[in-house]
Protein backbone atom coordinates (compact mmCIF):
# COMPACT_ATOMS: atom_id res chain seq x y z
CA UNK A 1 0.00 0.00 0.00
CA UNK A 2 1.21 3.52 -0.96
CA UNK A 3 0.90 6.35 1.40
CA UNK A 4 1.73 9.93 0.57
CA UNK A 5 3.41 12.10 3.49
CA UNK A 6 2.42 15.39 3.27
CA UNK A 7 4.13 17.23 6.74
CA UNK A 8 6.57 20.23 6.98
CA UNK A 9 8.59 19.25 10.04
CA UNK A 10 11.33 17.44 8.83
CA UNK A 11 12.04 15.51 11.94
CA UNK A 12 8.46 14.47 12.23
CA UNK A 13 8.23 13.59 8.64
CA UNK A 14 11.93 11.26 8.35
CA UNK A 15 10.29 9.71 11.99
CA UNK A 16 7.04 8.64 10.32
CA UNK A 17 8.26 7.65 7.15
CA UNK A 18 10.49 5.55 8.46
CA UNK A 19 8.05 3.77 11.08
CA UNK A 20 5.67 3.30 7.85
CA UNK A 21 8.14 2.01 6.08
CA UNK A 22 9.01 -0.49 8.89
CA UNK A 23 5.07 -1.54 8.60
CA UNK A 24 6.19 -2.16 4.69
CA UNK A 25 3.96 0.57 3.34
CA UNK A 26 5.89 2.28 0.25
CA UNK A 27 5.82 6.35 1.29
CA UNK A 28 6.98 9.53 -0.72
CA UNK A 29 6.99 12.08 0.94
CA UNK A 30 6.20 16.21 0.32
CA UNK A 31 7.02 18.96 2.59
CA UNK A 32 4.45 21.35 1.57
CA UNK A 33 0.68 21.98 0.22
CA UNK A 34 1.70 23.10 -3.32
CA UNK A 35 2.80 19.74 -5.14
CA UNK A 36 0.21 17.33 -3.19
CA UNK A 37 -2.17 17.73 -5.77
CA UNK A 38 0.24 17.29 -8.86
CA UNK A 39 1.70 14.20 -7.10
CA UNK A 40 -1.81 12.85 -6.25
CA UNK A 41 -2.95 12.76 -9.85
CA UNK A 42 0.58 10.99 -10.72
CA UNK A 43 0.91 8.27 -8.51
CA UNK A 44 -2.38 6.52 -7.41
CA UNK A 45 -1.80 6.42 -3.69
CA UNK A 46 -4.48 4.39 -1.24
CA UNK A 47 -3.73 7.03 1.39
CA UNK A 48 -2.60 10.05 1.89
CA UNK A 49 -1.37 11.79 5.40
CA UNK A 50 -1.84 15.50 5.75
CA UNK A 51 -0.63 18.02 7.96
CA UNK A 52 -3.05 21.22 8.52
CA UNK A 53 -0.34 23.63 8.90
CA UNK A 54 1.97 23.79 5.38
CA UNK A 55 3.62 25.98 3.97
CA UNK A 56 2.11 27.80 0.77
CA UNK A 57 -0.53 25.65 1.17
CA UNK A 58 -2.95 24.71 3.89
CA UNK A 59 -4.10 21.18 4.95
CA UNK A 60 -8.12 22.18 4.24
CA UNK A 61 -7.34 23.58 0.77
CA UNK A 62 -5.04 20.87 -0.20
CA UNK A 63 -7.83 18.21 0.81
CA UNK A 64 -11.14 20.17 -0.86
CA UNK A 65 -8.50 20.78 -3.76
CA UNK A 66 -8.41 16.77 -3.83
CA UNK A 67 -11.43 16.32 -3.45
CA UNK A 68 -12.88 18.71 -6.41
CA UNK A 69 -10.55 16.82 -9.04
CA UNK A 70 -12.80 13.74 -7.65
CA UNK A 71 -9.54 11.71 -6.63
CA UNK A 72 -11.08 9.60 -4.02
CA UNK A 73 -8.10 8.44 -1.88
CA UNK A 74 -8.20 8.05 1.31
CA UNK A 75 -7.04 11.08 3.83
CA UNK A 76 -6.03 11.68 7.35
CA UNK A 77 -5.58 14.73 8.79
CA UNK A 78 -3.14 15.46 11.24
CA UNK A 79 -4.20 18.69 13.73
CA UNK A 80 -1.86 20.48 15.78
CA UNK A 81 -4.52 21.14 18.78
CA UNK A 82 -7.31 20.22 19.97
CA UNK A 83 -10.03 22.14 18.36
CA UNK A 84 -13.18 21.32 17.44
CA UNK A 85 -13.68 23.82 14.72
CA UNK A 86 -10.63 22.52 12.62
CA UNK A 87 -11.69 18.55 13.19
CA UNK A 88 -15.16 19.67 11.47
CA UNK A 89 -13.30 22.07 8.78
CA UNK A 90 -11.48 19.02 7.92
CA UNK A 91 -13.63 16.85 7.76
CA UNK A 92 -16.28 18.87 5.89
CA UNK A 93 -13.13 19.61 3.45
CA UNK A 94 -13.14 15.73 2.51
CA UNK A 95 -10.61 14.04 5.08
CA UNK A 96 -11.64 11.01 6.40
CA UNK A 97 -10.48 10.85 9.30
CA UNK A 98 -8.11 13.60 11.93
CA UNK A 99 -5.66 12.63 14.28
CA UNK A 100 -4.31 15.17 16.95
CA UNK A 101 -0.68 16.15 17.59
CA UNK A 102 1.09 14.60 19.39
CA UNK A 103 -0.17 11.29 19.10
CA UNK A 104 1.18 8.00 19.30
CA UNK A 105 2.72 6.37 16.53
CA UNK A 106 0.30 2.89 17.09
CA UNK A 107 -2.43 5.10 16.37
CA UNK A 108 -1.50 6.46 13.83
CA UNK A 109 -1.01 2.66 12.60
CA UNK A 110 -4.05 1.65 13.71
CA UNK A 111 -6.20 4.50 11.78
CA UNK A 112 -4.17 3.84 8.97
CA UNK A 113 -5.12 0.22 8.63
CA UNK A 114 -8.49 1.35 9.01
CA UNK A 115 -8.60 3.99 6.20
CA UNK A 116 -7.24 1.22 4.29
CA UNK A 117 -9.03 -1.82 4.97
CA UNK A 118 -12.40 0.29 3.78
CA UNK A 119 -10.74 1.82 0.78
CA UNK A 120 -12.17 -0.58 -2.26
CA UNK A 121 -14.37 -2.67 0.22
CA UNK A 122 -14.38 -3.91 3.44
CA UNK A 123 -11.68 -6.20 3.72
CA UNK A 124 -11.53 -9.00 6.87
CA UNK A 125 -8.25 -8.60 9.21
CA UNK A 126 -6.88 -11.78 8.42
CA UNK A 127 -6.83 -12.49 4.46
CA UNK A 128 -7.49 -16.56 4.07
CA UNK A 129 -6.72 -17.81 0.44
CA UNK A 130 -7.10 -21.79 0.69
CA UNK A 131 -4.40 -22.35 3.50
CA UNK A 132 -2.58 -19.35 3.16
CA UNK A 133 -3.58 -17.22 6.00
CA UNK A 134 -2.36 -13.20 6.37
CA UNK A 135 -3.09 -11.29 9.54
CA UNK A 136 -3.00 -7.75 8.10
CA UNK A 137 -2.46 -6.51 12.15
CA UNK A 138 0.42 -8.41 13.11
CA UNK A 139 1.59 -9.51 9.35
CA UNK A 140 2.21 -12.65 10.47
CA UNK A 141 1.77 -15.01 7.41
CA UNK A 142 0.93 -18.74 7.68
CA UNK A 143 0.44 -21.32 5.59
CA UNK A 144 -0.42 -25.00 6.34
CA UNK A 145 -0.36 -23.59 9.91
CA UNK A 146 3.41 -23.16 9.47
CA UNK A 147 4.84 -19.83 10.27
CA UNK A 148 6.40 -17.78 7.36
CA UNK A 149 8.67 -15.10 7.60
CA UNK A 150 8.80 -12.63 5.33
CA UNK A 151 10.59 -9.24 4.80
CA UNK A 152 8.74 -5.81 4.57
CA UNK A 153 8.50 -5.89 0.85
CA UNK A 154 7.62 -9.48 0.54
CA UNK A 155 5.17 -8.67 3.05
CA UNK A 156 3.88 -5.64 1.22
CA UNK A 157 3.63 -7.41 -1.77
CA UNK A 158 1.78 -10.57 -0.59
CA UNK A 159 -0.85 -8.39 0.86
CA UNK A 160 -1.28 -6.18 -2.47
CA UNK A 161 -1.97 -9.61 -4.08
CA UNK A 162 -4.21 -10.45 -1.78
CA UNK A 163 -6.13 -7.62 -1.37
CA UNK A 164 -7.11 -8.72 -5.07
CA UNK A 165 -7.62 -12.05 -4.62
CA UNK A 166 -8.61 -14.21 -7.85
CA UNK A 167 -8.08 -10.87 -10.32
CA UNK A 168 -5.17 -10.15 -12.24
CA UNK A 169 -2.70 -7.20 -10.55
CA UNK A 170 -0.95 -5.74 -13.24
CA UNK A 171 3.45 -5.05 -13.20
CA UNK A 172 2.23 -1.21 -13.34
CA UNK A 173 -0.23 -1.76 -10.02
CA UNK A 174 2.31 -3.28 -7.79
CA UNK A 175 5.11 -0.60 -8.84
CA UNK A 176 2.87 2.02 -8.14
CA UNK A 177 1.31 0.73 -4.29
CA UNK A 178 4.01 -1.41 -3.45
CA UNK A 179 6.85 0.27 -4.44
CA UNK A 180 7.59 4.06 -4.29
CA UNK A 181 8.62 7.03 -6.58
CA UNK A 182 12.37 5.96 -6.79
CA UNK A 183 11.63 2.59 -8.14
CA UNK A 184 12.73 2.34 -11.39
CA UNK A 185 10.42 0.89 -13.52
CA UNK A 186 12.87 -1.04 -16.09
CA UNK A 187 14.43 -3.21 -13.34
CA UNK A 188 13.63 -7.15 -12.60
CA UNK A 189 12.34 -6.15 -8.83
CA UNK A 190 9.23 -7.11 -9.49
CA UNK A 191 9.71 -10.58 -10.81
CA UNK A 192 12.78 -10.68 -8.16
CA UNK A 193 10.27 -10.69 -5.31
CA UNK A 194 7.36 -12.96 -7.27
CA UNK A 195 10.04 -15.44 -7.15
CA UNK A 196 11.14 -15.14 -3.73
CA UNK A 197 7.17 -15.17 -2.37
CA UNK A 198 7.16 -18.37 -4.67
CA UNK A 199 9.72 -20.17 -2.80
CA UNK A 200 8.16 -19.11 0.61
CA UNK A 201 4.75 -19.62 -0.15
CA UNK A 202 4.14 -22.38 -2.62
CA UNK A 203 7.23 -24.47 -2.91
CA UNK A 204 6.24 -27.75 -0.70
CA UNK A 205 2.46 -26.84 -1.12
CA UNK A 206 -0.68 -27.34 -3.25
CA UNK A 207 -2.42 -26.09 -4.86
CA UNK A 208 -0.15 -23.19 -6.44
CA UNK A 209 -0.90 -19.99 -5.21
CA UNK A 210 0.93 -17.01 -6.91
CA UNK A 211 0.34 -17.80 -10.87
CA UNK A 212 2.08 -15.09 -13.77
CA UNK A 213 -0.21 -14.51 -16.55
CA UNK A 214 2.39 -13.83 -19.71
CA UNK A 215 1.88 -10.19 -20.58
CA UNK A 216 -0.97 -9.48 -18.11
CA UNK A 217 0.71 -9.49 -14.42
CA UNK A 218 -0.06 -11.83 -11.46
CA UNK A 219 -2.70 -13.47 -9.56
CA UNK A 220 -2.77 -15.02 -6.40
CA UNK A 221 -6.00 -17.50 -6.49
CA UNK A 222 -6.80 -20.71 -5.02
CA UNK A 223 -8.24 -21.91 -8.40
CA UNK A 224 -6.59 -24.31 -10.64
CA UNK A 225 -6.72 -24.02 -14.47
CA UNK A 226 -4.02 -21.58 -15.51
CA UNK A 227 -0.40 -21.99 -16.55
CA UNK A 228 2.15 -21.86 -14.32
CA UNK A 229 4.85 -19.84 -16.00
CA1 LIG B 1 3.12 21.48 9.97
Amino acid sequence: MRILLVEDEPDVAQMLAKGLREQSYAVDVASDGESVLYQARLNNYDLIILDIMLPLKDGFTVCRELRAAELSVAILMLTARDDVHDRITGLDAGADDYLIKPFDFHELLARVRALLRRGHMLLPEILEIADLKIDTRSHEVSRAASRIELTAKEYALLEYLARRVNQVVSRSDIAEHVWDENFDPFSNLIEVYIQRLRRKIDDGHEPKLIRTLRGEGYRLAAISGDTNV
